[in-house]
């Protein structure tokens, strides 16, 4: 007994023993958030070697919130293994583009493929589709229905074998047509066979892609490294895109992917409509893959940069999850203030990404400034509703006509909003601090 007391209190006395082992046990319990959330086994370990070296264990000692230090530092560890340091090919409108689609059958490739084509076909792009999987039986069919759908040109065969052969002419086909951006479906086949990677091969050698989009499922788990590397090793991957991230799956797969591939994640499947896609955004990524949920980065935001007194409010409405247009607005004109408050709103999931990509943040003002300008011309009955059918036809042309913007512009602003307003509504009945004090969360 004598003996264990004073190791204790050798312990005690000696922090940085004692905080050796708060970064353990922190660590081990990240690493089973990890593990839990399909990340490689191999990664897992290899973040904690860095972490270790990373971590200074006397700025640990002198820091109150060890854990968060420890946490923040898994984060941007995180970040990093997202990111292989080189960024994807950017189809330019009016210059004709290539993208090839690969992965395995049922990872969502032609789903995507639509939902690729019509997010760039939003953005004034002329996208055509074509279909080269010519093994599953109903793959045009399925294409040529979500085409039509999207009215985006497509082409395919329900005769010819050849995958190559389509491709090609889908290819002259689109050239001819004056497409910006051909995108090439393919097959996948139901697991990794060499004929499908041959196959692989001989089409990207035919088309000479621009950019080839490893397609993933997000639940794919351990399995996801060597898949990638196949499909690597067939064509010269440049991007991922993990689908299915609308369901339990967390995505760890794709920190593998990225490994694998040496390319960037460049999107995300949310769901089978077309427009469940969003441009990939690291933090919320990472967050939800600590199991920090979507709002972990935020939290630690509004009580880093807000005042104490504001935070209640903006919680209230956080929670309560009803985003108006008027709401929109407000938002908007937090953001362009770039106060705490704009701080805090352009860390929303989809706020910045989209609205103010890093390096186009001029842009991204304009546009917003574009559409305050629309909402100026609403009634209040439009801007307080929370009824989508309330935006008819004569209404669109009426808010067009007081704008002073084309038709197209005032749908496009609606569009965003029903966009921001689904990211919103994920922070419905967000927890409240009994004192409405952040930091009692
Ligand atoms: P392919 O075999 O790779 O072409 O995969 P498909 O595009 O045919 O997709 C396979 C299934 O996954 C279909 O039922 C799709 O609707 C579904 N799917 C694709 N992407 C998503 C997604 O992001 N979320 C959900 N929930 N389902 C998806
Ligand atoms: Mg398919």
């Amino acid at each position: 007994l004598g003996g264990s007391i004073s190791r204790a209190l050798a312990q005690m006395s000696n922090a940085t023993v004692i905080d050796e082992k708060v970064l353990g046990e922190c660590l081990n319990e990240i690493s089973r958030a990890l593990l839990q959330s399909d990340v490689q086994f191999k990664m897992v370990r290899d973040m904690q070697t860095n972490i270790r070296k990373i971590v200074n264990l006397e700025t640990l000692a002198a820091g109150t919130n060890k854990r968060r230090i420890i946490q923040q530092a898994v984060f941007s560890e995180l970040c990093n293994m997202l990111d292989p340091g080189k960024a994807a090919f950017i189809p330019k409108k009016g210059k004709p583009s290539v993208v090839m689609f690969v992965g395995l059958q049922g990872s969502g490739k032609t789903t995507t493929c639509t939902k690729y084509a019509y997010y760039h076909q939003r953005k004034g792009f002329k996208p055509s589709l074509v279909c080269a999987d010519t093994f599953r039986a109903g793959a045009f069919d399925q294409l040529k229905q979500n085409a039509t759908k999207a009215k985006i040109p497509f082409y395919g065969s329900y005769m010819e074998s050849d995958p190559v052969k389509i491709a090609v002419e889908g290819l002259e086909r689109f050239r001819k047509e004056n497409s910006d951006l051909i995108i090439i479906d393919t097959s996948g086949r139901h697991k990794q066979e060499a004929a499908l990677f041959e196959e692989m091969r001989q089409v990207a050698e035919a088309t000479k892609p621009d950019l080839v989009i490893f397609v993933m499922d997000g639940s794919i788990g351990q399995a996801a490294f060597d898949q990638a590397q196949a499909f690597k090793q067939s064509a010269a991957v440049g991007a991922v895109i993990v689908t299915k991230m609308d369901g339990h799956a967390k995505g760890g797969g794709a920190l593998s992917a990225v490994a694998a591939t040496k390319s960037p994640v460049i999107f995300i499947g949310t769901g089978e409509h077309i427009d469940e896609f969003e441009v990939f955004d690291v933090k919320p990524f990472v967050s939800r893959l600590l199991g920090m949920g979507d709002l972990g980065g935020l939290m630690d935001k509004i009580q880093d940069v807000m005042p104490a007194d504001q935070q209640p409010e903006l919680l209230a409405k956080l929670a309560e999850g009803t985003f108006t247009l008027r709401l929109l607005y407000e938002q908007f004109q937090n953001l362009l203030k770039m106060g705490p408050i704009g701080q805090v709103f352009s860390m929303l999931p989809g706020f910045s990404s989209e609205l103010m990509p890093k390096g186009h943040e001029k842009e991204g003002q304009a546009k917003i400034k574009r559409y305050m300008t629309i909402m100026d011309s609403m009634t209040d009955a439009e801007l307080d509703s929370t009824n989508p059918k309330l935006m008819t036809e004569s209404r669109v042309m009426r808010i067009a006509r007081g704008s002073g913007r084309q038709v197209r512009d005032v749908m496009d602003m609606l569009e965003e909003y029903k966009r921001l307003a689904k990211m919103w509504s994920k922070m419905k009945g967000l927890k409240m601090p009994k004192n409405g004090k952040m930091s009692d969360l």
